[in-house]
């Protein structure tokens, strides 16, 4: 996710941009509009309201308060499709220089929650990777960017999976033979940035939450209670302290887990 830091580089950059060049406009698309729930959906090109993608984002929405014990509601998430691939970097190149180069994004600003994505195979585990991010902002602030990467990556998943995220299993269980990976929870909460999550962090951040979400009602309860209080603005804790306070063998059940989804 990108927060105000990137707003501060657009303004900066557009300031500059207009007033040496005239720039050919990179618009939002705004064509067709749909408002189903939550989501304010925008396209440059007609969508129909049946469409299955959007059956599947309003579910996602009740999947994350069922999962996470989190009410529905919230403000407005903002989804702007692009037609192309094309369509969608020119508008980011011209909107949000130097982000790095991705299929979808997720922007909040002290206004928006915003989710630019394209058209494309793989849209609907796009959406709801970067839907899941504007859900999830729009009830809980301040979420540390461990647990909201990995909360994303367990709801990418369709429904059926479950949260199970089977290329990130592979992949861990792939690098731990060749011991280049162990699960480290307080090393992954210092990651601060999303310039400097990889694959593997990715990967780990999704295991941690599906543990917590898929081992005991006591890891469970845990992740939940935080939540809550964040969403209370209570400072809490941080998680992955209370984790390896209430379970100092952490590290151990989570292979054992991963193992276990083999
Ligand atoms: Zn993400």
């Amino acid at each position: 996710m990108w927060s105000r830091r990137l707003v501060l580089t657009l303004l900066a950059t557009t300031t500059v941009a207009g007033c040496v060049h005239w720039r050919k406009p990179a618009p939002l698309p705004t064509g067709s509009t749909l408002r189903i729930g939550q989501l304010v959906i925008n396209s440059d090109f007609p969508l129909p309201p049946e469409h299955r993608l959007l059956s599947d984002l309003t579910q996602l929405r009740v999947r994350i308060s069922d999962e996470l014990a989190l009410p529905s509601g919230g403000e407005p998430v903002e989804v702007f499709l692009f037609q192309t691939p094309r369509g969608y970097q020119t508008f980011l190149r011209a909107h949000h220089p130097g982000v790095p180069q991705r299929r979808a994004l997720f922007v909040e600003s002290d206004t928006h929650l915003r989710v630019y994505a394209a058209w494309g195979d793989r849209v609907a585990e796009d959406l709801r990777h970067e839907v899941s991010h504007g859900y999830l902002h729009s009830l809980v602030t301040d979420l540390p960017l461990w647990i909201d990467e990995g909360l994303a990556e367990s709801f990418e998943v369709g429904a059926d999976e479950r949260g199970l995220n089977r290329p990130h299993v592979d992949r861990l269980l792939a690098a731990s033979q060749q011991g280049a990976w162990q699960p480290d929870v307080t090393r992954l909460a210092m990651t601060r940035s999303i310039d400097d999550m990889q694959q593997t962090q990715y990967a780990e951040s999704w295991a941690w939450i599906h543990w917590l979400l898929n081992s005991t009602p006591q890891n469970r309860s845990l992740l939940q209670g935080y939540l809550a209080a964040l969403r209370q603005r209570q400072n809490p804790v941080p998680l992955h302290e209370m984790m390896l306070k209430q379970n100092p063998a952490a590290a151990n059940d989570l292979m054992a887990h991963l193992q276990r989804l083999r």
